[in-house]
Order: C-alpha cells, then structure tokens, then sequence
C-alpha cells in the first residue's frame, strides 16, 4: 500500500510537471566521433563512447551497400577499446539514397546488406548520412517521395539489424526533410550537424546567435530538434573540427592545420556566439573555427541542456595532443572513462611515445604542497593514455636528466648541491622545465644564485593566507601557453607568491598570467593590498614556464587552468632542439 502511495504520489508530480525529464547521466552520455576513411589516424578509444565510420554508400546496383577503404574499418574495430562502432552510410554529395529508397524490394535488400556489413565487420550499429532527403543541394538525385521513404527504409534497416543494434541518423542543423514524429521510435538517437552554419564573414558554428552568427546557431539547431519532437535524451548535438576561412585562408581548415594570423590580422573571441575568430584589420570575420575552450562552451551546454550528448567532424581534424577530443571526453564523460582503465589501443603498441617527461615530486614537504604533488602525478600521467608520452615520476633526481624532454616540479626543487648542479647543467643544456607554486620557493637563506636568475632574478617576497580563489587576468593573447584561454577566469583555491624585485622588470621574462587588480586586498591573515602580482611566466633564455597555482587539493578542478597546465608542458616541449614532436 505505502509503495503504492509513494508511486502514485510520484505519478502525480510527473503528471503536473514538478520532476525533471529525465537527463542523461554522465554514464549513458555518449560522444560519437566520425572517422573518415580517407585518413590513417586512428581513434584513440578512451575518448568517445561511439566512432562513426565514414563512409558507406548505396550501391550502382542501388540495392547494397559499398563502404571504403574495408580494411581501415577492420583495424578500427580491432582497437576499438571500450568504444562502439558504427558504419556511417552517405556523407555531402553520397548520392543513389532517393533510388534506393524508392522501392520495397530495393530497401529490403540494402537493409539486408547493412546486416550482413554488421555481421562481417563486427559492428555495432549503422548511422545514416543521407544529405538530405527530397534535396538535391549537394548535386545528388531526390524525389518529392524520399521524406516519406526514408521512414520506410529506416524501418526496413530497424528490422533487419534487430532491436540490439545502434541505429542513428545524421541531421541537419535546420531539422528539416525527416519526419520525425515517425523515425524517432526506430532510432536511438539523432546526431544534429550543428555546423556548416556560416561562411566568413560569418561564423562556421556559433553555439549561440551573435550579429556575426549564421541563420542558425547551435543552440538554435538543437532547439529545431526538440520542437519537432526529439527528445533531449535523443539529441547529440554535432561540433566541428574545423573551421572556415576566406582571404588567405583555406575555405576548410582543420584544427590542427590552424594558421598564425595573417599579418594585420588578430585572433576574437565572440563574447556572444562563444567561439573564436580570426579577423582582418577592419575587424571582419575572415576564418571562424572552434578551440578547447569554445569546445568547453559547447559541452557545458550539452551537460546543461540535458542532450544525450556530443558528436563531432572529424576526429583527423584535431591536434596531435588531441586538445578537442580530450576536452569533449573530459566534460561529456565519467571520469573513470578517461583516466584510470583506459587502455592504450593496440594500434599504438607499435608507434613511438613522442617525448619522455619526469616528474619530481616530494613528500617531505607540507600537507597542501604533498596534496597538490600527488594530484600533479595524476594529472600529468592521464595525458600519456593514447599516442602520449613516457612520464617517470621519481622521489629522487635522477643521475641521468638527459633523455628528458621536459621536468616537471610540482612544489619542490633540488635541494642538495649534487642536485643542484645537475638540473643546472641541464636547463643550460637546453633541458625544459614546467615548476608549480614551492618549486620556486626561494629567499636569502637558499644560497641558489643560478636559480634566482633561472626565474627571472626573484625572491618570494610574501603571500597571500588563507588559501583562496583569485580571478586571473591573462596577459598575452598571442602566446602558445595562453591564447586559448578566456581574458579573465578564476583560478580555484591556492596560495598566492608575491616576488621581489618584480619579475616584470627582468627584459628577459614574459609575464603571462597576473592576479587581476579586483582581488586586492586579498587574504585575511597575510593581506597583499596591491601591487604587480605576476603568477605565470616565462624566463625566456630558458625553456621554461613557471606557474604559482599549486596549494591544496583544488587546483584540478577547473578546467580553463587544467587547459594552461597542458599548454604549458606542451609549449615547453615544443620548443626543444629536437624539434616539436606534436607536429605530425
Ligand atoms: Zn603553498
């Protein structure tokens, strides 16, 4: 009886609309990456729940279907890790659908083909590409016929590849050619093209209406989607990994192939429509593209939104650090999916880790440094997953520093003079150097001459206490380490090192990042009431970066300042003699 109460009772306020739908977890989110056949990247599995292989096509015959390069669909599923995979059929200018779909027996055989496909290639489930149903825009047959055929041969595909299969479809921004109220049952979800949405001067896939945006934005595309019925629980909305220029730049650019700005030109973040552009000297929109950060937006706005998730073209358009993708994973998915478990495809037991790091740490120091250091090793050791790095983490300098590319130091520095002179030689070897908070601890009774210069002629002066959050202002919108990042963000909780003389005065440091003059004064034990407060930068006769987060268990938590700590380690090894070993 009470059980029937309490479900009743629950009824109810789901009648009267008083629970939320339900939104997907982190654990059901899905991030479907599209794989193209015509490149030899492979997928890095620990950072998408689904790959869609593209393509497939319809068959001369209209009556099978074709996919390319077969092989590189076998390898990919033969590494697909964790991941599911599905075969992506169609894709702009794929033609032969409207034929296909036209008759019983032409859609009955073609579904049929897809199940064998499954069978054969160990696949989980099939996505359809048909751009679009009754238009011929991208120069392919149609028909007046094919919005109500393509229910029938998403029917058809539904019962050839039984219930368990993935079956999805791809739509376009405007949510128009499909009739949704009928395919949606057949479907586990829509993957919504949210891009391709503006040409310079407007932006390529604003996530919200600007005056530079496209018609539609990707908010706008998603909410197309909803009003024609999808459910949020069935809406992945698309993000591109590449952007669009015009005037000196490609018309289609992938991420990783991103170019300087042109002389004259400059890089905007469109405070309204969330992305970046690149803009000429009269301030037009001349390449608008996405980056991790507007990435970032993209995501929080799936989380928010409740979509079942993010997909995105084309995993080969992104960086050899994977920054997009990793961003993607780390806000769309369980965190366990990205770190702890994940393993490294066997495609990569082969391929060379592309440098070697060593991470020195302590845990002779104090609590919020020893915090801070253990949640350092975690950090930085996540980034190998994939086609990463070697990272050894040691307790002790080791006698051998040369095969390093780079050394990080959460909170400590060497100590002993043996130590000393090591690192020494090392850093004017040309040895690279990433120092967090106490690494860089230094006052008179230290006795470290080198090391003083090393970071810039200073000495701590004092600080802030207790601990707390500090809004950041960054300084440099043109260096590697920043240029990704907001204008202003808020570092969490740490402690908060003020140097003598200021490090701003040495000609041969580069201040990045600086407290924002808001915070002042700042602390209630140790109070700085003002004054430069550099907390990022750069002694530029070294490959080296200083950052003086790095206090407490905090500092991990907010993904802007995890992006700078990733630029940091990945603009220090880029600058080494061997040459940048991110460039593929
Ligand atoms: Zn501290």
């Amino acid at each position: 009886m009470k059980k029937i109460l309490i479900l009743s009772l629950f009824l109810s306020l789901l009648a009267w609309g008083l629970l939320p739908a339900q939104t997907p977890s982190r654990s059901d989110r899905v991030v479907v990456a599209y794989v193209t056949a015509w490149t030899d990247v492979m997928p890095d599995p620990t950072l998408m729940t689904h790959i869609n292989y593209a393509f497939g096509h319809v068959s001369e015959s209209f009556d099978a279907v074709r996919i390319d390069h077969p092989e590189r669909l076998r390898q990919i599923v033969a590494s697909k890790g964790e991941a599911k995979v599905c075969l992506s059929i169609g894709g702009w200018g794929s033609g032969r659908f409207s034929e296909m779909a036209s008759t019983a027996l032409r859609r009955k055989r073609f579904a049929e083909s897809c199940a064998a496909a499954v069978r054969e290639f160990g696949l989980d489930g099939i996505d359809m590409d048909w751009e679009y149903p009754t238009s011929s825009a991208a120069g392919i047959s149609s028909s007046k016929d094919d919005t109500e055929n393509f229910t029938l041969l998403m029917q058809e595909l539904r019962a050839a590849i039984g219930p368990d299969c993935l079956l999805t479809f791809a739509s376009p921004a405007s949510a128009r050619y499909v009739d949704f109220a009928a395919v949606l049952p057949l479907v586990d979800w829509v993957n919504v093209m949210a891009y391709d949405m503006g040409r310079p001067p407007r932006h390529n896939a604003a996530l919200y209406k600007s005056d530079i945006s496209g018609r539609i934005s990707s908010d706008d595309a998603v909410k197309r989607h909803l009003d024609a019925g999808v459910p949020a629980d069935k809406v992945v909305m698309g993000m591109p990994f590449y952007g669009h220029g015009k005037e000196g730049y490609a018309d289609y650019v992938d991420y990783k192939d991103l170019p300087a700005p042109l002389e004259g030109h400059h890089e905007v973040w469109d405070p309204v429509a969330k992305v970046p552009y690149y803009a000429n000297a009269d301030g037009r929109l001349v390449l608008g593209f996405d980056n991790p950060r507007s990435i970032g937006e993209k995501c929080r706005y799936i989380v928010r939104s409740g979509l079942r998730g993010g997909m995105y073209w084309d995993y080969g358009g992104d960086n050899a650090s994977n920054d997009l993708a990793r961003t993607v994973a780390e806000i769309l998915l369980p965190r366990s999916f990205v770190s702890a478990g994940a393993v490294r495809p066997a495609s990569y037991a082969g391929s060379q880790p592309r440098f070697r790091a060593l991470l020195y740490y302590s845990d002779e120091v104090e609590e919020a440094h020893r915090q801070f250091s253990h949640q350092a090793v975690a950090f930085f050791r996540k980034l190998t997953v994939g086609e990463g790095f070697v990272l050894d983490v040691s307790q002790t300098l080791p006698e051998d520093l040369s095969p390093y590319d780079v050394i990080v130091m959460p909170d400590v520095a060497p100590g002993s003079a043996a130590d000393r002179a090591r690192f020494e030689k090392y850093m004017e070897e040309g040895g690279g150097w990433v120092g967090f908070h106490a690494a860089a601890y230094n006052d008179l009774s230290t006795g470290w001459e080198w090391f003083r210069n090393f970071l810039g002629g200073v000495r701590f002066l004092c600080n802030t206490w207790p601990p707390q959050p500090g809004l950041m202002q960054v300084e440099s919108r043109v260096h590697p380490v920043t240029r990704s990042l907001p204008e202003r963000f808020v570092a969490p909780s740490s402690e908060f090192y003020q140097w003598t003389p200021d490090p701003r005065s040495n000609p041969s440091v580069q201040v990045l990042v600086s407290l924002a003059p808001e915070n002042f004064p700042m602390g209630l034990k140790d109070v700085v009431f003002g004054g430069d407060f550099p907390v990022v930068w750069t002694n530029t006769d070294y490959r080296m970066v200083y950052l003086n987060m790095g206090h407490g268990d905090e500092c991990f938590t907010d993904a802007t300042q995890n992006l700078l700590f990733v630029n940091a380690l990945r603009w220090v090894v880029s600058q080494r003699s061997a040459g940048d070993p991110f460039l593929r």
